[in-house]
């Protein structure tokens, strides 16, 4: 069989953390393996549910949808966009998807023909590489340009090719937590630009942003769609309004696309051939009545701040992240799988970083108890102390 051989790192340390919660207590494990979001759902979407669900005829919340969504939803989001971006982006531009991972899943189906490469920068998501494959595509990863993990221009030269038909940005970024910046686009920009005048055929930008809004310190995302015509955002409301279960997000394709109808149907015809008929009603009609909603980020910046001095006050050392809810720290020796394990033995669960393409590394998800941050700092202490 092709499927279910490789593992999932994340997943398989968070349920090694709940078998271990059961052994020794919940309170003496340090679980820092999944983005699930810890901060309460805004207000509004309980409220939008519930008049939702007492105010109108259950037929019409439960039903079907046509299947890139309520036009009226679709339609409120490209307003949204233009409007935060100076857009000018319409309705049937915008298909609402499972959240992101759909929305990925369905773009690189939709696009990618056998063989083609699909560039993106380590450290990355780990599941580019499944959807990349599954589409018959090939993942290039761009080694890390550490520290600050921005883009290497000149490795990005080097791996683009005749081949490479997408390339996949986060900001904010998972697992690093960093922010590209306006000069990181747009030299991206500059190099696809020239890449697809040589190769004679588009290059498209797929800017995978399920961490817009997660952002600290007034610091900007730009929109990607302002730096580069052939622009996809592939955005979910899983992080910004805590709600990664009810499964919701969305496709925009930039209206400056030259072969935008051909890629919005690309879109549509890969999601059916994947299963997808809509996005669930309720939820598309609870996004629309909030869309201008956030959950309170504050909780993650106070969380990233005492985990961010805390460590680097030890030793550890790691990138400061601007958004997102992600430490990524220097592994104490140069296999992070076994740091991890060393990790296990003081209860600290650290999720090791080579599936995200940068072995070496750990990532810390401080989507936490801000409690369990502060417990957890004497088996961070004791974990370096080994290793002086
Ligand atoms: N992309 C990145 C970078 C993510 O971190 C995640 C989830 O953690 C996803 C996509 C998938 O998000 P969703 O829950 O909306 O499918």
């Amino acid at each position: 069989m092709k499927w279910g051989k490789s593992r999932n790192c994340i997943r398989e340390l968070f349920e090694y953390g709940t078998v271990r919660k059961a052994q020794i207590g919940v309170e003496n494990v340090y679980d820092f393996s999944l983005g699930n979001p810890s901060i309460p759902t805004p207000e509004c979407i309980k409220e939008s549910m519930i008049r939702i669900l007492t105010e109108q005829n259950p037929l019409a919340i439960h039903g079907y949808t046509s299947a890139p969504g309520r036009q009226s939803l679709r339609k409120a989001i490209a307003d949204d966009l233009n409007e935060k971006y100076g857009t000018a982006m319409e309705a049937g531009d915008i298909f609402v998807t499972c959240g992101a991972a759909a929305g990925l899943a369905a773009f690189l189906r939709g696009v990618l023909m056998p063989g083609d490469e699909v560039i993106t920068f380590a450290p990355f998501f780990p599941e580019y590489t499944v959807f990349t494959e599954a589409s018959g595509g090939v993942l290039v990863a761009v080694p890390p340009k550490e520290p600050d993990f921005q883009i290497d221009f000149a490795a990005f030269e080097a791996a683009i090719s005749e081949k490479t038909r997408c390339v996949i940005v986060n900001s904010p970024n998972n697992p690093s937590g960093v922010v590209l910046s306006s000069e990181s686009i747009r030299g991206l920009a500059e190099i696809m630009n020239a890449a697809q005048e040589k190769y004679g055929h588009p290059i498209y930008l797929l800017s995978d942003e399920p961490y817009r809004e997660l952002v600290y310190d007034g610091i900007e995302v730009p929109c990607m769609m302002n730096f580069y015509d052939n622009t996809v955002i592939c955005y979910s409301f899983s992080k910004a309004l805590s709600i990664p279960g009810e499964r919701i997000g969305y496709l925009a394709v930039s209206n400056k696309m030259a072969e935008r109808s051909e890629v919005n149907f690309a879109i549509a015809g890969a999601s059916r051939a994947l299963g997808h008929i809509n996005a669930p009603s309720l939820m598309q009609q609870v996004i629309e009545e909030c869309l201008d909603a956030t959950a309170d980020i504050s909780k993650y910046k106070e969380n990233r701040d005492i985990l961010y001095n805390g460590l680097t006050e030890l030793g550890y050392s790691c990138v400061k992240p601007d958004g997102a809810f992600y430490l990524f720290v220097k592994a104490l020796e140069s296999d992070s799988k076994a740091f991890s394990e060393r990790g296990k033995a003081h209860e600290l669960l650290l999720c090791p970083a080579d599936d995200f393409g940068c072995p070496g590394y750990i990532r810390i998800s401080y989507c936490v108890d801000k409690d369990m941050i502060i417990r957890s700092m004497p088996a961070f202490k004791a974990l370096i102390e080994e290793y002086k």
